[in-house]
């Protein structure tokens, strides 16, 4: 009986650092705000998705959008509100994407959506969903007991076609959103420049 004891001690012990780990890893890779994942998987993830599409030749989409003038937000509402509706625009992204899509923090005001398997065309109809979704969205802003709104602006660029690697892909994603930036904010850009089609 006292080696029994042991052993399933022994068993309760692995099990409780097994669920530790998984938790410190989840942690690792968690946005704290959002609760989406943070640019190390984000980066990560994207690394595996390329590598992916280049082997079985498929599609990959990359969307990067940001706040529009989310500087005033905070100036005009105070930070703790920012902070808030950053929280419910992570829920709203998840709502709005495909189960295969990965959604994540970028950096501040920031975010980005790898999408498996999109073409142009499903890039940009998606990004105008979201745009739109998002424009419509009244977020809640429970101290001053008000709801506002807010705009995006957003890029996108495909793998192969645009960018052939994980850097290459981001800095065409972002060369969209700077586009639609210039372009009057509120706006979905996909990157202009094609590649030679690629021969893999
Ligand atoms: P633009 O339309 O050109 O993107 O203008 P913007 O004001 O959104 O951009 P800017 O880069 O001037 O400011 C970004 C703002 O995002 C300023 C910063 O305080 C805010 N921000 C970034 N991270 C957080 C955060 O975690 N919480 C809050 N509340 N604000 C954040
Ligand atoms: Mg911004
Ligand atoms: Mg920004």
């Amino acid at each position: 009986m006292d080696i029994l004891a042991i052993l399933v001690n022994m068993a309760v012990i692995t099990y409780e650092n097994i669920r530790h780990f998984k938790s410190i890893e989840e942690l690792s890779h968690t946005d704290h705000i959002t609760a989406l994942y943070n640019y190390r998987y984000f980066y990560k993830r994207l690394t595996e998705e390329v590598f992916r599409a280049k082997r079985f030749l498929r599609k990959l989409a990359l969307v990067i959008f940001d706040i529009d003038d989310f500087k005033v937000y905070n100036d005009t509402f105070g930070h703790q509100a920012g902070d808030q509706l950053l929280q419910q625009l992570g829920e709203l992204l998840i709502r709005t994407v495909r189960s295969i899509d990965v959604v994540c923090r970028y950096g501040g005001e920031e975010f980005c959506v790898i999408m498996p398997e999109s073409d142009q065309e499903e890039c940009l109809k998606f990004m105008e969903r979201l745009r739109k979704n998002i424009m419509n969205f009244a977020f809640k802003d429970e101290r001053l007991k008000q709801e506002h709104n807010i705009t995006v602006s957003l890029g996108g660029a495909i793998y192969p076609y645009d960018a052939r690697s994980v850097d290459r892909l981001i800095y065409c994603a972002d060369m969209g959103l700077l586009k639609a930036k210039s372009a009057g904010k509120n706006r979905s850009v996909m990157y202009q420049e094609k590649l030679e089609p690629v021969a893999q």
